[in-house]
């Protein structure tokens, strides 16, 4: 059912759930708490202001209700708890005024005003509960809907629309609940037994979906025999030789491997891991060229367009003295463009094609794809890199990741993979220094920034929302360009990059930024991953706690790309404990393993662009002896073929893996 139909929901709620993925009552249902209060009995003497509260009582008065903003309502009465008398208001549930007549007995539940001797109630129960605590979901807010607003949004869902996937043998392996009912008690759990249940079942059915398609995945690419090719290894040592600076010794180990891999019969699967900076691209390019060599198409996909393009004018400079193809395919070219694109990938006229991961929609039909490089792998889900490795033949497959996954992970998820690592930089680079500063601190982050400009050097500033919302008070980038141009307009250009601009802004302002003629960039984190500018020293993050220790150094590593001492200075007035590791250590490993304890694996996969690592309930970390039991149990059901009994799964592996 469309979200826009449920009742309580206006055009103003429905764009703001549509925009944040919830397009049907069944997405939202699958929009789980993130924690749950548990509140227990109440003793009104007890309580203090907006305490959360249960409480017995009869019905006083015949209820009144408001109505406003068109499809809101307030509904209140007076209520005696036999000790007190207390105004009650509940938002939204006019339909229970036939309910509530003088003399009912009522059980609330929500929060005591004590100020003003009223209960703020979030549910009405009729029968009488049992004296036990009643556990309360909490839902993260979407785009200023409050936890109580989707609440009474679920609790208005009549029909749970649920599909099982977990078949019945392991659903009775485990004492697995009904999904049905999982779903109805993680949102209103009666119990915290109830809560457990439907944990287990729903964290089960999470991981083991995710290792059936990894499973499926590893199978797929078993036994298959990848290219052959010829390749004149001293064209690549000359290529090699022709580059500006010399590869250091991790970047040429990375590139000899392969260079094994693509020349040999196997298919190539290999993950290059390596901190920001540590050269990754290079050996993307270097491995590129190899694949040119043998007479095969290249695709190489990164997350975002600014990096796309910034790949583009990089390779298109690298390889300007060669007969080689290169173009762009992102989501915001025209229908045309695109067209002509996908045409001229049949054609063979693109010999390396650099996009989004519009390379891998419906019209793409490559000619002779011979290998694939995702940059920044951790940020694509699974089902993004599967549709792109069916696209080719069997084309090797080359990641690139700055995200150090630690080891026993990786290999439970990347089990028959090679990796390579890159650990030393390329010589001749500072450390980043590191500040953390409050926001009374502002004139001394400017006089800092002074220095920088007066060097002619260039600075990031990192904003984190464009749009101002009333709810959370966040420097803006609007406002930031303000202030910023108060204080330096006069001396240096400013420019201003956001999510919601048009790319061929974008592409300006980034082109003007890398040619030296905007001195102060401030951006969303669209800048995040891989932008490489070496004149800029400075980043400046804005509300620093907002940001995931990993995610701050990803935007740490935009500057110190070269032999001058940059600088990084993180805004904030919460969260200094937390943020504080990153002032001492500019090891992405130590920084990523911090964040992992504090948060989980969320962060560490990248959350902005959820891939399939992002779990709605389970933790990779708290959850990993589930996600063990579920990698062996989606083992068997592939191996034994078991799986063709279940035709949801089937589908399922079919709509994002071949399944030959
Ligand atoms: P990342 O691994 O984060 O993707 P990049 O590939 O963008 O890093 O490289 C960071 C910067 O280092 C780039 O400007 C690149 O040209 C430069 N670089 C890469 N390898 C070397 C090297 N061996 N010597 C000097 N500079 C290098
Ligand atoms: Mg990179």
């Amino acid at each position: 059912m469309d979200i826009g139909t449920l009742k309580g929901i206006g055009p103003k709620t429905e764009k703001i759930l549509k925009s944040n993925g919830i397009m049907t009552t069944k997405d939202l249902i699958s929009y789980y708490p993130f924690r749950y209060d548990v509140i227990k009995r109440s003793n009104i003497e007890e309580l203090v202001q907006d305490d959360k509260i249960i409480i017995d009582g009869i019905v006083e008065s015949k209820p009144s209700v408001f109505f406003f903003n068109k499809k809101m309502n307030k509904m209140s009465f007076k209520f005696n708890t036999g000790n007190y008398l207390m105004n009650v208001v509940i938002f939204n549930r006019g339909f229970l005024k036939s309910k509530i007549n003088p003399g009912a007995t009522l059980t609330l539940i929500g929060k005591f005003d004590k100020i003003h001797n009223t209960i703020v109630a979030s549910d009405i129960r009729f029968s009488k509960l049992p004296n036990i605590p009643v556990i309360e979901p909490i839902y993260h807010a979407i785009g200023g809907i409050s936890s109580n607003q989707i609440r009474g949004y679920i609790n208005n869902i009549d029909f749970y629309e649920v599909e099982e996937y977990v078949p019945e043998y392991l659903k009775e392996k485990y004492k697995l609940i009904e999904k049905e009912e999982a779903v109805l008690n993680i949102h209103n759990p009666k119990s915290e037994l109830d809560l457990k249940k439907a944990q287990a079942y729903l964290k089960y059915e999470e991981l083991f979906l995710f290792m059936l398609k990894m499973n499926s995945l590893k199978r797929n690419k078993k036994n298959k025999v990848g290219l052959s090719r010829v390749v004149d290894k001293k064209l690549v040592i000359d290529f090699i030789k022709s580059l500006p600076f010399e590869l250091t010794e991790d970047q040429s180990k990375c590139v000899d491997k392969i260079y094994e891999d693509l020349t040999d019969i196997n298919r190539m699967n290999r993950l290059v891991q390596g901190d920001v900076g540590s050269g990754k691209t290079i050996v993307a390019i270097i491995a590129l060229y190899i694949n040119f060599l043998s007479g095969y198409q290249g695709a190489l996909m990164a997350p975002t367009e600014v990096l796309a393009n910034q790949h583009l004018i990089n390779l298109k400079n690298i390889f300007k003295d060669y007969n080689i193809n290169v173009e762009l395919l992102t989501g915001s070219l025209k229908v045309s463009e695109k067209k002509a694109i996908y045409k001229k990938l049949e054609n063979k006229e693109i010999d390396i094609i650099i996009g989004t991961h519009a390379l891998i929609s419906e019209g793409v039909n490559y000619n002779n794809l011979g290998l694939v490089i995702t940059d920044e792998q951790h940020r694509f889900g699974v089902n993004q890199r599967s549709n792109l490795k069916n696209k080719g033949i069997t084309p090797d497959i080359l990641y690139l990741s700055a995200t150090p996954i630690p080891r026993t992970y990786a290999l439970t998820i990347y089990g028959d993979m090679d990796v390579s690592s890159i650990k030393t930089m390329p010589s001749g680079r500072k450390e980043v220094i590191t500040n953390l500063k409050t926001s009374n601190q502002i004139k001394e982050l400017l006089e800092l920034m002074y220095q920088e400009i007066k060097a002619k050097h260039q600075i990031y500033v990192i904003a984190p929302l464009i749009e101002e919302s009333d709810r959370i008070d966040l420097e803006n980038v609007n406002e930031l360009e303000e202030k910023m141009t108060s204080a330096f307009g006069k001396i240096c250009k400013i420019g201003v990059m956001h999510g919601k601009m048009e790319k061929s802004e974008k592409d300006k302002v980034m082109q003007d930024f890398k040619n030296g003629d905007i001195t102060i960039l401030i951006s969303t984190t669209v800048i995040e991953v891989g932008v490489d500018v070496k004149n800029a020293t400075m980043m400046v993050i804005f509300d620093a706690y907002r940001f995931g220790l990993s995610q701050l150094h990803q935007l740490r590593g935009r500057v110190g790309r070269n032999d001058l001492q940059s600088y990084c200075v993180l805004v904030s007035d919460k969260e200094a404990e937390r943020l504080d590791i990153m002032t001492k250590t500019t090891d992405g490993f130590k920084i990523s393993e911090e964040d992992f304890k504090l948060r989980g694996s969320g962060d560490l996969f990248g959350v902005r662009q959820s891939g399939d690592m992002n779990f709605r309930l389970a933790d990779f970390k708290t959850d990993f002896n589930i996600l063990l039991k579920a990698k062996e149990d989606t083992l068997e059901l592939l191996e034994t073929n078991k799986i063709i009994k279940y035709e949801n799964l089937v589908n399922l592996l079919n709509s994002s893996v071949n399944l030959d």
